[in-house]
């Protein structure tokens, strides 16, 4: 087997030869020491209100909300705060400030319905709420939902907007100074972020994410994309546009905290807007982007990206869904031969990233590592195993199985669910629910998944949801939902429905778009069927479903 130097296989366990040492530092003791130096340049800029913050002015209101939050408003350590933000510059000052006041951060999808949201905010216990003007009355309704109310900040993204009155002017915490003590560090082992994803099965949980993982996850990343990014310093400093979501965890993680250690200039895009997007690329200097696979494709596509606006751009990241090799050539084609295509892969479970391709690798092994996700990050060990075996032997090169992952990046768990917990780990090992193999040289790739979830333009459908929502309608008896393939959206969700009384399809997704958020919807159609396949035990059999599809597709 001829490895590149950069993993190490022994017993059939993947691991990176680089390790790295960990501090146990909070998430803001980590990151605010490393972006220190930084202090006068610009860090988050809003592209189309051209409102901006420097890195010392993050700095300091993220401080001065954290003394409000705790000395002010009244939140005890350990309590939830519920974030339901579209990208905008205040979305990391607020979320800084919360983990610096040792509060729990949970991240809300801000296309979510007043319903969705509800749900997240019962099931994390949420305390508090900090929205925006666009999204508040999101907020409100998810509030009053809830049958509880509960305090809101809302944060103004134009000057001449008036917030509702019962709301907490983001702007006055962020800028007021109590002459208090700075408020006691969190412990690196606490939970500092409360993502929610549906993991291998079920509804949407919450993700115990320490501070330790995340700034593990950070320096494991940091290690092996030192080289991608240049460090800010004097004149120099590069910019990026961020349109993945912050409430992911891959903008989370990746776009707005790793950017920090770089002294990156982020152009914060409230949501994917085609033209909006493109101006951004005409008005500045895009140095880098990280993406996901709908994005990848826009950019090759779409007539109006000339290959001249990407003529600054170094590498380009994607992740969150699978990109073919085509996909990565195309897109060289038209960014230029220079630019890096990249592929990382990861989990809201961990952090997120598990494997991720670097320069390096992609420079000296560009065939032997096209359409792979790369090497696996220090400190992390990941192994392929037989569905079903529950031994969990390791499986040998181009042997295809479910991947499992160790490493300081893996979650501590689900939030109040043992059973999801209990389930999703095997003797220390994480259940990807990813199908993968490595080649021989070592490079991972994910060809399919073995859990239930589907990804539409990287957002995940967890199907069990719909599939409670479609029984709630009074004539249907029974659901199942499968995710089938789409040249945009990557999948789009389909149901099989097995009715109690006649009824139009129209009738069945009317009642569903006014639940979900617009990518849940059933876009790849309704099917009515006499009976659910469903095994000995009750379990829906969707891979069968999906299968029959399939070949009805190919037929
Ligand atoms: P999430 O928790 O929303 O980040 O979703 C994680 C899932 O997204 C993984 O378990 C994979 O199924 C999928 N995924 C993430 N990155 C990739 C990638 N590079 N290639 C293929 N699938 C990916």
């Amino acid at each position: 087997l001829s490895l590149c130097r950069y993993d190490i296989i022994s017993n059939g366990i993947l691991k990176n030869s680089q390790t790295v040492e960990i501090p146990r530092l909070s998430i803001p003791e980590f990151v605010f020491s490393r972006s220190e130096q930084f202090s006068d340049l610009v860090e988050y800029e809003c592209p189309i209100t051209k409102r901006s913050y420097t890195y010392g002015q993050v700095r300091k209101r993220s401080k001065n909300i954290s003394k409000m939050l705790r000395k002010k408003l009244g939140l005890d350590r350990r309590d939830t705060v519920l974030v339901l933000l579209q990208n905008i510059p205040e979305f990391p000052i607020a979320v800084m400030g919360c983990l610096e006041a040792d509060l729990i951060v949970s991240t809300a999808n801000c296309m979510y319905t007043p319903e969705e949201i509800a749900r997240q905010l019962r099931d994390s216990q949420a305390k508090l709420i900090i929205t925006s003007y666009e999204l508040y009355s999101t907020a409100q309704k998810a509030s009053e939902k809830l049958g509880r109310k509960l305090p809101i900040i809302c944060i103004k993204t134009l000057q001449d907007q008036s917030l509702p009155r019962d709301t907490i002017d983001f702007e006055e915490i962020s800028t007021t100074v109590l002459d208090v003590p700075d408020v006691e560090p969190p412990n690196p082992d606490d939970v500092a972020i409360l993502p929610y994803s549906s993991g291998t099965t079920g509804l949407a949980k919450g993700v115990r994410l320490s501070h330790y993982n995340i700034v593990s996850n950070l320096l494991q990343v940091y290690t092996v994309a030192n080289d991608l990014i240049g460090t800010a310093s004097g004149n120099y400093q590069e910019t990026t546009p961020t349109v993945l979501p912050f409430f992911h965890i891959y903008g989370f993680t990746i776009t707005t905290l790793l950017m920090m250690l770089k002294g990156v200039r982020a152009l914060t895009l409230p949501r994917f807007q085609p033209d909006t997007y493109i101006q951004t690329f005409k008005d500045y200097k895009i140095n880098f982007v990280y993406v996901a696979p709908p994005l990848i494709l826009f950019l090759t596509m779409h007539p109006e990206v000339k290959s001249e606006y990407l003529r600054h751009l170094t590498f380009a990241i994607s992740g969150a869904a699978p990109l073919g090799s085509l996909d990565e050539q195309r897109f060289i084609e038209k960014a230029g031969q220079n630019v890096l295509m990249i592929q990382a892969y990861g989990l809201t479970e961990t952090s997120p990233v598990v494997a991720s391709n670097t320069r390096t690798i992609r420079t000296k092994f560009l065939e032997e590592s096209k359409g792979s996700i790369g090497h696996v990050l220090p400190n992390t060990e990941v192994k392929i195993v037989k569905p079903g075996d529950t031994t969990d032997t390791p499986l040998g090169p181009m042997e295809s199985g479910e991947l499992l992952v160790k490493g300081p990046q893996v979650m501590q768990g689900y939030h109040n669910n043992p059973k999801a917990t209990e389930e999703i780990f095997s003797n220390g090992w994480l259940r990807t629910g990813d199908l993968a193999h490595y080649n021989e040289h070592g490079f991972l790739y994910i060809t399919d998944r073995v859990k239930e979830l589907i990804k539409v333009k990287g957002f995940q459908v967890p199907p069990a949801e719909l599939e409670e929502l479609l029984r709630d309608h009074p004539s249907i008896a029974d659901a199942a939902v499968i995710g089938i393939p789409d040249p945009v959206s990557g999948e789009v969700p389909r149901a099989y429905i097995k009715l109690k009384e006649p009824v139009e399809p129209e009738d069945i997704d009317r009642f569903i778009n006014d639940k979900v958020a617009k990518y849940k919807r059933l876009d790849g159609g309704i099917e009515f069927v006499k009976e659910i396949p469903k095994n000995a035990a009750g379990k829906i059999l969707r891979r069968e479903l999906k299968q029959r599809y399939l070949q009805e597709q190919n037929a």
